[in-house]
């Protein structure tokens, strides 16, 4: 299987698991990722803080992350 299908569970912003809040499943690009409900009113008021943290083109989003 490819890297990709093993992409940690984790809050895009604070990195935080699953397991420690709760998380928010977010589809952007064609990718999935998620982002916890603390992080969520950064995403609504700031997106461009959170710009970077997404994936470009053909970017794997375990590389930066991890
Ligand atoms: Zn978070």
């Amino acid at each position: 299987m490819p890297e990709e299908s093993k992409a940690k569970v984790q809050c895009v912003q604070c990195q935080r698991s699953e397991y420690e809040v709760p998380l928010i499943v977010l589809h952007f690009r064609g990718r999935q990722m998620w982002i916890c409900a603390q992080c969520l009113p950064i995403l609504i008021h700031n997106p461009n803080r959170l710009a970077t943290k997404f994936p470009h083109g053909n970017e794997v989003m375990t590389g930066p992350l991890a």
